[in-house]
């Protein structure tokens, strides 16, 4: 369904991003992931069976090193503005640089990708941005305000910027997931069931899926599966919007 689109992920070499990556691969296109690290890039890129040239170390908070990628990257056809970072505190003890490093990352660094490959798919007439915002980019939870903040940037900017490009072949959208079972939060499991004393199955129900009415993960086969749908003809009307993967969170 994708064959002859070239799609950039950032992030790419690690849990979504790479799931993502695997997703867009699997549909027929030509992939390319980006990340600050090589290692981890080819890593990802031994285990998605894809050469190591499709790897591009990149710093989404730094306009030189987007520029300088830019320059060798020729033309995307599907942007995922998937490189993101987390940060938890209390609001009233929370320095302004939090929220800068937040803001940098996760909405900076989708505003410089976005502008660094939008004017070749207005040339082409086709593009799809897609970006990885969060359920905390359409409500909130206390002690995550710097990351919820620039997260709800993240949508805003998605909506704007598919009105600009309406009716020129380009969609833009964020999707939403709640909690996904990375190999990060994976990590996570055995600590917190040591700190409530509860078992697996307990302590992901009861204490991490709290807030997601299935009690479910969202896998990330399922943010790859909506991805690909929004690169799909069945998306071509689908933008300035958000898609929740978040079993019914947003819901509430
Ligand atoms: P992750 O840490 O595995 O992925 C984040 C990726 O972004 C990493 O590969 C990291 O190297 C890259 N990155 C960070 N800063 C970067 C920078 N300055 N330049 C380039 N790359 C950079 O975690 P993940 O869970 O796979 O998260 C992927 C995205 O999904 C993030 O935007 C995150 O906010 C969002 N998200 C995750 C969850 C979840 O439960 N895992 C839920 C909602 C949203």
């Amino acid at each position: 369904m994708l064959s002859g689109k070239r799609a950039l992920v950032t992030g790419g070499g690690t849990g979504i991003g790479a799931a993502i990556a695997r997703a867009l691969m699997t549909a027929g296109a030509e992939v390319i992931i980006a990340g600050r690290r090589a290692e981890i890039l080819h890593q990802a890129a031994d285990a998605l069976g894809l050469s190591r040239d499709a790897c591009l170390v990149l710093d989404v908070t730094d306009a030189a090193s987007i520029a300088a990628a830019a320059e060798t990257l020729g033309a995307v056809d599907i942007l995922v503005n998937n490189a993101g970072q987390a940060a938890s505190a209390p609001f009233r003890k929370s320095d302004i640089a939090l929220l800068d490093a937040m803001l940098d990352v996760n909405l900076r660094g989708t505003w410089r990708m976005t502008q660094a490959v939008l004017p070749a798919m207005t040339k082409r007439g086709w593009g799809r941005v897609i970006n990885i915002a969060s359920a905390h980019g359409l409500t909130a939870s206390p002690f995550k305000s710097a990351y919820i903040a620039a997260k709800h940037g993240v949508v805003g900017l998605s909506k704007t910027t598919a009105l600009e490009v309406a009716g020129q072949g380009i969609t833009a959208n964020a999707i939403c997931p709640g909690y996904v079972l990375t190999p990060l939060v994976e990590a996570q499991i055995p600590d917190q069931m040591q700190v409530h004393g509860m078992d697996r199955d307990t302590v992901i129900r009861e204490v991490m899926l709290l807030r997601q009415p299935s009690r479910q993960f969202a896998t990330v086969e399922q943010i790859g599966g909506t991805t690909v749908y929004l690169c799909s003809p069945a998306a071509d009307q689908v933008t300035g919007t958000t898609i929740s993967v978040d079993g019914g969170w947003t819901a509430l």
